[in-house]
């Protein structure tokens, strides 16, 4: 594991991190919970007719856009789109998200404004209060008070929240969360205090501008492709996390709430659609247990580890994965046994002599545990296991839960770990 990379409880639990554990209210007394939505007044939808005309508008011209790239467009404005749509993506996904939102890895101000100019160029309401809307919805998620509640159904969690007024409990719950941090940011601050000007400028007028200069396009595919076509590819492929993410997919994490394991967004979103791992363990900067694998926006943060730009990266251990699955997972396990796999003997062995040079197969699952350096050497370097378990960490930790399954008895030796796991899961 790269040494920028902490898995320490003790790390993970920084002060700096909002916390955005379900809140209690959502685990109390159903018949509290009954009684205060009776005492509520009866909500009714407004909706914000001039939103709906200036969505259905963009829509309509990147529609329009798209037809563009086939027809009289140059191929380098295509391809600056497409860079384009990661850039901004990347202003949303690592930036707006795992950094503003869930600290979940610290940036130095150059990096910080590289994402900041990427995320103003997105347009999806400034950093402050995306992460707002962000933090709120995984306190409550699925409440009145999330934001885009996916229990209204697939469109109001894919757009239609932003074309109403919020419901009144968004407001009320979100007066409950901390957002000190992010004014404490100068960046941030900036970027709230001039968003009009700076988009205008970020989202429409350099994209129009820079194609026309550089390679000669029309103003007019300019604009219709590297600013609008490519603002609303964006913004369906972020949306995806808030409804295909909410809607479809597996819940090896928790099975009591609604984000899945969704592959459409992991692609669309650059790296964003391991949700019920996201919402599960929202402080893990890769936000998927398979790290840097389908993960765009982890490879960039790793990336910027690398030159020192990124730092505190937190990561989740692969010891509380394998506790959280076996207390809340959905059993959708795929056991991948592979002949010889020492995973599958250590299964059958309950032997505590072993010897970790050589990678006898005789580590009990309770060893594998108890053992967190060893247990961690062979999932980052993959001593010990076959090549084709490997390639998704995932599985690994998917047939270790397997085989706790079907060994109950082993597991109330784990206790010796607990320390291990903290108070979190
Ligand atoms: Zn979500
Ligand atoms: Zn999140």
């Amino acid at each position: 594991m790269p040494p920028f990379i902490k898995t320490n409880v003790n790390d993970v639990l920084d002060s700096d991190i909002p916390d955005l554990e379900p809140s209690v209210e959502l685990k109390g007394d159903l018949n509290d919970l009954l009684q205060a939505q009776k005492n509520q007044k009866p909500y009714k939808i407004q909706i914000v007719w001039r939103n709906v005309i200036i969505m259905g508008l963009l829509h309509v011209a990147a529609i329009y856009g798209a037809t563009l790239c086939f027809g009289t467009a140059k191929w380098q404005t295509v391809v600056a789109a497409i860079l384009l749509y990661v850039y901004t993506g990347l202003g949303i996904t690592a930036g707006a998200h795992r950094l503003w939102s869930h600290r979940s890895y610290k940036a130095k101000f150059p990096l910080r404004l590289f994402l900041a100019l990427a995320q103003t160029m997105a347009v999806q309401n400034h950093i402050y209060e995306w992460s707002r809307d962000h933090r709120v919805h995984h306190k409550y998620s699925e409440t009145d008070a999330d934001p885009h509640n996916a229990k209204r159904g697939f469109f109001f969690a894919h757009v239609g929240w932003l074309l109403c007024r919020k419901h009144p409990e968004v407001i009320n719950k979100g007066k409950t969360i901390s957002y000190d941090d992010l004014l404490r940011d100068p960046i941030v601050v900036f970027q709230r205090r001039y968003y009009i000007p700076l988009i205008l400028i970020c989202c429409f007028i350099l994209p129009t501008l820079l194609p026309t200069l550089l390679w000669g396009e029309t103003l007019w595919n300019a604009y219709f492709i590297c600013a609008v076509l490519r603002y609303v590819w964006t913004l369906n492929m972020t949306w995806l996390v808030n409804s295909a993410a909410h809607f479809w997919g597996r819940h090896p994490y928790d099975k009591n709430i609604h984000p899945a394991e969704n592959y459409l967004t992991v692609y669309g979103a650059i790296g964003e659609g391991f949700h019920n791992y996201h919402h599960t363990f929202p402080w893990d900067y890769s936000t998927s247990e398979l790290g840097w694998r389908f993960n765009l926006t982890t490879m960039f943060i790793n990336a910027m580890a690398a030159i020192g730009q990124a730092y505190d990266l937190k990561q989740v251990s692969p010891e509380m994965i394998i506790k959280r699955k076996l207390r809340t997972g959905d059993n959708s396990l795929k056991l991948t046994i592979v002949n010889a796999s020492p995973v599958v003997n250590i299964g059958k062995n309950s032997g505590t002599n072993h010897d970790h040079s050589t990678h006898q197969n005789s580590l009990s699952p309770t060893d594998l545990i108890s053992n967190t350096e060893y247990f961690r050497q062979m999932l980052s370097n993959g001593s010990g296991f076959n090549k084709t378990i490997l390639f998704k960490r995932e599985d690994v930790t998917d047939n270790i839960v397997k085989i706790l399954r079907n060994n109950p008895n082993d597991l109330l030796l784990t206790n010796q770990t607990d320390h291990h796991l903290g108070s979190i899961d």
